[in-house]
This record gives structure tokens, sequence and C-alpha cells, in this order.
């Protein structure tokens, strides 16, 4: 896999990927022509704001099968032309949270204690002390907006100053605020209680202008008001209104309308606002995070994992991704059994989460049955991400259901896929990281790993089936390394499954004459 890094990165995060046996060559700075160029030979991107990534350099990228945002905003990426060609954007949103967290303190104590102002003061060499009286933060009221990760960790810290934290945030679960101690309460609530107001929201069309005119005139006297989330979530206007007439006792910005800032804005004059150039994120520790969390979710690709903070897929916590490794290679490897065995034929797939696994988030799990299913009929470049639209455009109807209540294993992936009058059933689940097993196909009790070159037939279950087969394999030097019948019911005759692992994969010649072997039903090989 050949990794092109398009902006300056973390040391560490190179050194980890090329430790990992990948192909890494930096070009920081690269222009978006040159970018344009080179793409082709690579299956790997990283950037950062810069240089663009165009839906002309993603359709130059044949090879193209991740874009890593060093940082959060993935606005510089054509994140739809990437999601139809099935390419994966991710981002490092938790690594510069901490470090965002601690300027929004920083700008709350600056703006308390006239920081920056005394700074100014004492260098031009005067010395006010009653100038700068400030007021303390032990016991006030912080209402955070938005207790997302970074307005979590506001609150935490706010936690420490004694201070009192209510937070508005209409999409967050009352436990994670019960959690830290903090009171979940209305807009209007915290607009009317708070001494203190830092903003911490995405900006979205709701969040635009969340802070104006109406909201000013009905917060406390004196109240300080914080943003280093995004410029316009408070209305800058409203916000300099406020501030001359007394009603803000002070501000702290770290975000801007337009950014940089026209350096006339009143708002770069006034006294009482403290102001730092977009830095949230500027820190050594940010800057080592979102490169290392942008080059495991690379190396997580690289190894046929899932990755963890895609934009155009669901993210994962760090748990729920390691409890659900396991399943996803087992139902990307059902996929891929129940294909051969349809011969590429299905209309309808109906997937079963019952247990434990029920109460996960398992659209990855569906997504990469899906991606082994259409593998066998449309090539290797399905991924997790262009694997539920190409379903949904082909016409596969997708049925998911949970259910909690298993009895015999903590979790169980049940897949039915059904195509042209047949069908196949398929059972598994999974004791560890690598112990995944599929336990049953159709009516048959199997118990295997579905890793390597596998052979799935029926036979009929009589005297020298078994034989001929193995007698062809020996003829034809293939070595078979396991064998499995997975006998339905207890008396012999019947028709029964077969499963051969084999050291290298048959030729159609020799897969051709088993199946013309007497007693041998049908024989299709799947490397899994
Ligand atoms: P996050 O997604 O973890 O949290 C955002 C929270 O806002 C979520 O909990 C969500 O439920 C909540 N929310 C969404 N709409 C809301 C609404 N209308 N009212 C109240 N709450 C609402 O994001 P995060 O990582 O905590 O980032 C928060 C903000 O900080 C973002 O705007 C991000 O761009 C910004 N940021 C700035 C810098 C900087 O350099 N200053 C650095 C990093 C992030």
């Amino acid at each position: 896999m050949k990794v092109l890094v398009a902006s300056s990165i973390a040391r560490e995060a190179i050194d980890r990927m090329r430790k990992e046996g990948l192909v890494v060559d930096e070009r920081p700075g690269i222009s978006e022509e040159e970018l344009e160029e080179i793409i082709e030979n690579y299956d790997a991107l990283i950037v950062r704001s810069s240089p663009k990534v165009t839906a002309r350099v993603i359709e130059r990228g044949r090879r193209l099968k991740i874009i890593g945002r060093a940082g959060v905003g993935v606005d510089n990426i054509d994140v739809n032309a990437a999601t139809q060609k099935g390419i994966i954007v991710v981002n490092a949103p938790g690594g510069n949270t901490v470090s965002t967290a601690e300027l929004a303190i920083g700008l709350i104590l600056a703006a308390a204690r006239k920081i920056p102002q005394a700074d100014r003061s004492v260098k031009e060499g005067k010395w006010e002390r009653k100038k700068f009286v400030g007021v303390e933060l032990r016991g006030k009221t912080i209402g955070v907006i938005g207790l997302g990760r970074i307005g979590y960790e506001v609150a935490k810290r706010a936690k420490a100053f004694d201070m009192n934290v209510i937070a508005y945030d209409p999409y967050i679960s009352e436990s994670k605020a019960k959690e830290l101690g903090v009171k979940l309460v209305s807009f209007d609530e915290l607009i009317e209680n708070a001494d203190i107001i830092t903003v911490h929201v995405p900006k979205t069309k709701e969040t635009e202008n969340l802070i104006g005119e109406r909201e000013f005139e009905r917060m406390k006297d004196g109240v300080i008001v914080i943003n280093c989330a995004r410029g316009g979530i408070i209305n800058e206007d409203a916000l300099i209104r406020a501030i001359k007439s007394g009603k803000v006792y002070a501000a702290g910005v770290d975000v801007y309308s337009t950014e940089p800032p026209d350096p006339n804005s009143e708002l770069l004059k006034l006294e009482n606002v403290v102001t730092t150039p977009h830095i949230g994120a500027s820190t050594k520790e940010a800057q080592t995070n979102v490169g290392l969390i942008i080059a495991e979710d690379i190396i997580n690709l690289f190894h046929g994992y899932p990755v963890r903070n895609a934009v155009n897929l669901p993210s994962l916590s760090a748990e729920e991704f390691e409890y659900l490794m396991p399943y996803l290679k087992l139902a990307e490897k059902m996929g891929k059994i129940a294909a051969a065995r349809l011969g590429g034929n299905f209309e309808k797939v109906k997937v079963t989460y019952r247990g434990k696994l029920a109460e996960r988030d398992t659209s990855y799990l569906s997504r990469a049955l899906l991606k082994g299913l259409l593998e066998y009929i449309l090539g290797p470049n399905i991924n997790l991400v262009s694997a539920m639209p190409i379903a949904k455009e082909r016409g596969i109807e997708v049925e998911e259901s949970k259910i909690e209540k298993t009895d015999s294993y903590e979790s169980l992936l049940e897949v039915n896929v059904e195509g042209r009058g047949r069908s196949i059933y398929l059972a598994g689940t999974s004791f560890g990281r690598d112990d995944y097993r599929i336990i049953k196909i159709d009516k048959y009790k199997t118990d295997f790993v579905p890793k390597g070159h596998y052979i799935i037939s029926l036979h009929e279950d009589k005297p020298g089936v078994i034989g001929r087969v193995g007698t062809l394999f020996g003829k034809n030097n293939i070595n078979i390394a396991g064998m499995i019948v997975g006998r339905y019911g207890d008396k012999p005759g019947g028709i029964q499954l077969m499963l051969l692992l084999v050291d290298d994969p048959p030729s159609e010649e020799v897969l051709e004459e088993m199946q013309k072997l007497d007693g041998i039903i049908d024989a299709v090989y799947i490397h899994l």
C-alpha cells in the first residue's frame, strides 16, 4: 500500500506507517495540479486543511482507497465524490479535543482576570494594579453549549475550579451529563442563568447565530462569553454591541466569521475582548495525535480491519471496534460463501444479530456482509463505504433484525441470502479477536475458522465418495489440510455437506473433475 502525505504531519505518524510496511512518500506543500498528476500511484492520501482534494483528484486516483484529513474539518475534501467512488474519508476528531478545551479554559481565565491587557500594560512600563481587578471563577455558573468531546472536557475542568456547570445539548444523553455531575438545562435557562457561556457546537444551519441580540439581552449582566468553536455561532455584531453596552464583561474569541478577521473590525479594538488566531488545536500534542489517529486508520485498512473515524461511515469507539472486529471478518466471509454457493445470484439478504451483538452498532457488519457478497460479482473494489449504496442500486433487499436473547452463544450472527429460488443460511460466532467461526451452514452443523482455501460441496452420504475426493486431490498434488463433514441427522445416508481446507487452490479442471465424481452433487472453491 502506497501512501502520499501531501501536508506536513507528525514524524511519529510517518514512522508508524513505515514500521507497518507501508510505503510513504512525503510531499508537503504539493500543489493541486501536482497532486492530480501523481495521485494515480497511491492507495492512500493524507492532507491537512490543504491541498484541496477535488472531484478531479478523486477521479484520477484510480488506486485510491482512503483519504485522511489530519484534523477535524473536511471542507477541503469532496466527500461526496469520494463516497461515490467508494473511497473512505477519515478524519481525527478526537485528536485536538483536550488542546481546544484547555484553550477555552485559558480564554476564560484570561478574560476574567484581564491577563493579556495586564501583560500589555506592564510591558508598556505601567503599574496599573487597580485597573486590573478581575472576577473569580469559583462558585460561578458556567453554561456549556454543546456537551460533545470538547464541551465535556471543558465541563470537567470547570468542575475543578469549583464552578457550577450547566449544559445545553439536545442530542446528548442525560446519563452522559450525570456522569460528570453536569445539569442539562434548556437553552433559555442556560442563557438566563450562566455567568460564563462557552459554545462547543458544530457550525450548522441550526447553530449559526445561535447567540444573537435577543440572547444577549436575556443574559445576566457582566457575563463572560467564549467562542472557540466556529465563527458566526455567536453573532459578532451582536457581541460587539453587548460588550459596548456593558452587558458582557469580557469575551474570549478564537474563531471569526471570516478568518483572518478584518484588522479594522471593531471586535479587535475592544479592550475587554481577548483574541487568539484560531489556535484551539495548535499544540504539539494535538498535532501528533491527529497524525497518529489518521496513520492508525490507514494501517487498519491496510490490514483489512475497519477504520475508526470515517466521515462517510459510522464511527466506532475503541471498545466497540475491538468487539466488532472478528464479527466484521466473519460477516464478510459469510458473504463470500453465500455468493459462491448461490453463484452470485442474490436478491434478498436477511441478517439477524443475536445476544450481545444486538446491543451494538451493527451497521458495519451488514456492510461487510454486502461487501463479501458483492465482491463475487463486482470484484475487489467494493468496500465498506460503497457496499450499501451499490446493493441499493442493484435492488438487493437488505433486512436487519436484532434479538437480544440467545440460547447458547454470547453473540450470534445469522445470515440468510436468497436468489433465483435458492437460498443459503449461515450462522457464526466469535470467541476472540482472531477466533471467529462458522457454526452452521444451512441445516449442517460445522465449526471452522473461515481462513484459507476451501472447497464447499454437497455429496451423497455413501461409502467411497470421500475416498474418491482424496484420491483426486492427491493425484493433482494438492494437500488436504483439513476436512469437515457436517452430517445432518444421526443416520447414514442423505445429502451431506463437506468442507475441504486445501493448501493450494484447485485448478478449474480439478474442480470440474470433482463436480463429476460419483456421489458429488456440487462443489465450489472459495478463497477465504
Ligand atoms: P462534537 O461533535 O464532539 O460535539 C458537538 C456537540 O454539539 C455534540 O454533543 C452535539 O450533540 C452538540 N450539538 C449539535 N447541535 C447542537 C445544538 N443546536 N445545540 C446544542 N448542542 C448541539 O464536537 P467537538 O469535537 O466537541 O467540537 C466542537 C466544536 O469545536 C466544533 O465546532 C469544532 O469545529 C470546534 N473546534 C474548534 C477548534 C479550534 O481550533 N478552535 C478545534 C477543534 C474543534
